[in-house]
């Protein structure tokens, strides 16, 4: 965390209030009733031999106040965020302990948020009823139609997990509980962007986020230069183009048909970073160290993909949760996000969106040879690249107090007047020499496309 002086353990509040904090929270472990084929988590139970794997009462007090108090005043809602393995394999009373704590610990005038992340196949009644009652947000992961999701995301036994979990997807509906779609993207649905998002736009879905899967094989690949970027990984993973065209696809598609309808969350956080904003994806954060993880009994990691023993910062019986956040050792974490980009990076024209992303991806080497470079660099570089004269357009109407949608309107009557005079745009959002979307009525390039990005 920047700005803080050596020795003052916990910061000031407006320097927690500028970096923010989330803790991911394990009330049960990596125990789950699935056995996705690419799922970081379920062997995590070799770190705990013989646990019990639930959340004891005096953890889940302590862990409650303390990450109340870890908050800073002038923070607005503190947000609580449940995951697993399966939290829905405790008993729903376990949230109702929750919705208590939180209660009995949250000061006067400040509210608190729960959002659950779960592969909705216990979702009946009882549970949406409970979520729909407290205000919970629900995370459900389902990686598009049955032939796509049903690739990897199967039951310990083998068997497809599609029409249990769609059935989860309308309980939440019926409930009227608010609730994103969770999209793992790897090799084998990475070529489906455009079909899996009208799918589950069709379905109803409004919230929409994805998640590209990435799985090193391990540090020996990471050492050689010039080595091809899907050698580096196990063939599961998505590939860098193939989720630069993913993303890019459903873009364009989003952008002449959904703005202010559908929400794609890496949509709104490029929307926020061309507003010089900071993202709330710490992937996208120039630093880390803000978003940290808690077990079962109260032991706190760095972070949710860092649960390991050497990023293990202490349990919070002993030592304060905010004391751990800010400890010296975990703001070194922090900025070694940072410290380490190489130079190819810092001089990239998309790092302010970018920021080298998750330091667990850095496996590449640059073109110059200097280790640390993001596998998925490509991707990004043909992502943002794609989308900088929409979102330059977009930024403007915010600036100006009107609604981002209103660069859909623009480009969908510019599409129209350009297909009645014979020249099909090819459904692609601006190009350089294409009218700007932020109906100027000049071209984008001597427009909003002459001014930098970010
Ligand atoms: S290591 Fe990756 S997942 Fe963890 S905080 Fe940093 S960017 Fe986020
Ligand atoms: S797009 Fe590539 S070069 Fe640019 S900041 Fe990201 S990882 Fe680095």
């Amino acid at each position: 965390m920047s700005g803080v002086a050596p020795g003052n353990e916990s910061g000031t509040c407006s320097e927690r209030l500028a970096a923010g904090l989330h803790v991911m929270a394990k009330p049960i472990g990596p125990i789950c009733n699935l056995d996705c084929a690419y799922c970081y988590y379920l062997d995590k139970e070799r770190l705990y031999p013989g646990a019990t794997w639930r959340m004891g009462p005096a953890t889940l007090d302590a862990f409650v106040r303390q990450y109340i108090e870890a908050q800073c005043e002038a923070a607005g809602e503190i947000v609580f965020a449940w995951q697993g393995g399966e939290p829905t394999l405790l008993d729903p009373r376990f949230f109702e302990e929750v919705v208590a704590l939180q209660q009995r610990y949250l000061p006067p005038g400040r509210r608190c948020a729960n959002t659950l992340q779960t592969n909705g196949l216990r979702l009946d009644d009882r549970w949406c009823e409970l979520f729909k009652r407290h205000g919970f947000l629900i995370g459900i992961s389902l990686d598009g139609p049955a032939d796509l999701h049903d690739r990897h995301r199967v039951d310990k036994q083998g068997r497809p997990t599609f029409a249990a979990a769609w059935r989860g997807l309308e309980a939440l509906q019926r409930h009227q509980v608010e609730y994103n779609v969770l999209v793992v993207v790897h090799r084998h649905n990475g070529d489906h962007g455009r079909r899996i998002y009208r799918f589950f736009r069709q379905a109803g879905v409004r919230h929409l986020q994805f998640i590209p899967l990435v799985e090193p094989l391990g540090n020996s690949a990471r050492a050689s230069v010039g080595a091809q970027p899907a050698d580096l990984v196990h063939e599961r993973s998505v590939l860098p183009e193939q989720y630069g065209e993913f993303l890019t696809g459903i873009f364009d598609e989003w952008v002449y048909h959904d703005v202010g309808r559908v929400f794609v969350q890496i949509f709104d956080e490029a929307l926020a970073m061309w507003l010089g904003r900071e993202p709330s994806l710490c992937v996208f954060r120039r630093r880390c160290g803000r978003a940290l993880a808690i077990e079962h009994n109260g032991d706190v990691y760095s972070c949710d993909h860092f649960v390991e023993p050497d990023y293990r910062l202490g349990n919070i019986h002993q030592l304060p949760l905010v004391e751990l956040a800010d400890s010296p050792r975990q703001r070194q974490f922090g900025e070694a996000k940072e410290t380490s980009l190489p130079g190819y990076c810092r001089q990239c024209d998309v790092r302010f969106a970018c920021q080298g992303e998750c330091p667990k991806n850095r496996i590449l080497h640059t073109p110059d040879g200097e280790p640390g470079l993001n596998y998925l660099c490509a991707a990004y570089q043909r992502f943002f690249r794609h989308i900088d004269p929409v979102m330059r357009a977009m930024a403007s109407e915010v600036r100006a107090g009107r609604p981002p949608a209103d660069v859909m309107h623009r480009l969908r009557a510019a599409r129209q007047a350009a297909e009645s005079a014979g020249q099909p745009s090819g459904g692609r959002a601006a190009q350089r020499n294409a009218p700007c979307p932020c109906g100027s009525g000049r071209k984008f390039k001597h427009c909003c496309g002459q001014a930098s990005g970010g």
